[in-house]
């Protein structure tokens, strides 16, 4: 069903997809020979949004997005009927700041102040101001309302102890009450996120024979000091994933029964993903790809093929895409596009590690090359090649440093001065207006960087 990933070559796989082609040269990170690409679907009064999330999900953990272990059968069924983005990142490496992204259509330290999200336009109000009920079952403390997490929500529920099978149950009870409603849904189950605890029907991942540290589960927190702990940890979050996957089947199969995949958009996705020492940290702390590459599936009623987009997309996109999709007005943000638009292969995009004291970082991509900043401590960059090098093991810095400065440039020109005292303001609650003069937005407008 699937054409296998080609990078530098996007393939025309259906009609609302545009082909694109074209060789590029190292020294820029523009690539503008490539053509521009779009989801181009019908915009379509009244459809439901149903966002359905899952805690710490790294997208490779998944076999749609070419995981060779048998972890997702329900999800990869849905993808197949479904559009994939194959390069959908999240803005943020932590829940909190994620969510006020995907909330809000903007990076993390413009919205996320002092552990707050700050008072702005978010996908909950814009739906409920064109008459839509707008719910939320939240299974991680993080997204506290009293952080602000709420606002614009009619229901928004964080439970406080419960087990996700509990918040299963009572979404479930909501969508056969409320089914007739014209809604904005958000269901975050906390799986995969740690303990990743053993579960019953997960046996095929675990070593049978394994007597290490953690034999029942991981604590919430832990370190991995050596190979073993490496492989189990990550076996028992692939038994966690394949736990998520019975959750998800589960909710589509009440979407099914009551009538609503025919009239929502639903959309899988994750706050953030989850490293194993993959560049020498585990759970999630930096802002390489295994943490900053998530889930994007969406379902949309008019389209029922599987189709792998190369759209570079970010959850700062969430807000204007649905928004644009339900035909709904919105203020135009900051950070997110509407994917429904030409969509430039060189659009920018950032991600940002804002809530560690001790390890922010911020990555910057254009086209083939991604930039990271280490913030503290001390200061460092690192440049890789993710279209030659998508696993991020090279760093080519020394190598193209005019790709590394022109990457610096547009990193400032977003953040509005210098990205490290910028998001260290912001973390510390310094930063009240984190909004960009005429003459910046002009600047970005040229870029590219605004729509
Ligand atoms: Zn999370």
């Amino acid at each position: 069903m699937f054409k296998p990933l080609k990078l530098t070559c996007i393939l025309i796989i259906t009609s609302i997809m545009i082909a694109a082609c074209g060789g590029q040269s190292e020294d820029s990170p523009s690539t503008t020979k490539r053509a521009k690409l779009e989801l181009g679907l019908p915009v379509t009064d009244n459809l439901n949004v149903i966002i359905i999330s899952f805690d710490a999900l790294r997208a490779d953990a998944l076999g749609s997005y070419g995981y060779d272990r048998p972890t997702s059968p329900n999800i990869d069924a849905f993808a197949q009927e479904s559009i994939i983005f194959d390069d959908f990142i999240s803005a943020a490496q932590s829940t909190p700041t994620s969510f006020a992204s995907a909330f809000s259509g903007q990076i993390p330290f413009r919205v996320f102040h002092n552990w707050k999200v700050e008072d702005t336009q978010t996908i909950s109000k814009v739906f409920a101001d064109a008459g839509y009920t707008t719910v939320g079952f939240i299974n991680n403390l993080q997204l506290d309302p009293k952080r602000h997490f709420d606002q614009g929500w009619d229901k928004f529920v964080v439970y406080k102890v419960a087990k996700d099978s509990e918040v299963l149950a009572d979404t479930q009870t909501w969508i056969k009450e409320n089914r007739d409603k014209k809604m904005l849904l958000w269901v975050h189950f906390l799986v995969p996120h740690s303990p990743y605890v053993k579960r019953e029907g997960s046996e095929h991942f675990y070593k049978q024979d394994y007597a290490g540290k953690f034999p029942e589960t991981t604590t919430g927190k832990f370190t991995l000091e050596n190979q073993a702990e490496v492989e189990r940890a990550r076996n028992l979050y692939d038994g966690q994933v394949f736990f998520a996957d019975t959750l998800f089947k589960q909710l589509k199969d009440t979407l099914e029964e009551n009538g609503l995949m025919e009239k929502s958009i639903v959309f899988l996705t994750a706050d953030h993903g989850e490293e194993f020492m993959d560049h020498g940290m585990v759970q999630h702390t930096s802002v390489h790809r295994e943490v900053i590459r998530i889930p994007g599936i969406l379902h949309h009623p008019k389209n029922t093929r599987g189709i792998r987009s190369e759209i570079p997309a970010s959850n700062v996109d969430l807000l204007p895409t649905f928004a644009a999709l339900a035909n709904i007005g919105f203020e135009p943000v900051l950070d997110g596009r509407n994917l429904n638009k030409p969509i430039s292969p060189d659009r920018i995009r950032v991600s940002q590690s804002m809530t560690g004291a001790h390890d922010r970082q911020i990555a910057v991509y254009q086209g083939q090359h991604k930039m990271i900043t280490i913030c503290m401590p001390g200061f460092s960059e690192m440049l890789y090649n993710v279209e030659k090098d998508p696993l991020e093991t090279t760093d080519i810095i020394l190598d193209h440093p005019a790709v590394a400065t022109a990457l610096s440039d547009h990193l400032a020109l977003i953040m509005g001065g210098d990205p490290c005292n910028q998001m260290s303001a912001a973390a510390n609650g310094s930063l009240p207006e984190a909004g960009l003069d005429e003459e910046t937005i002009e600047k970005l407008k040229s870029l590219g960087y605004l729509q």
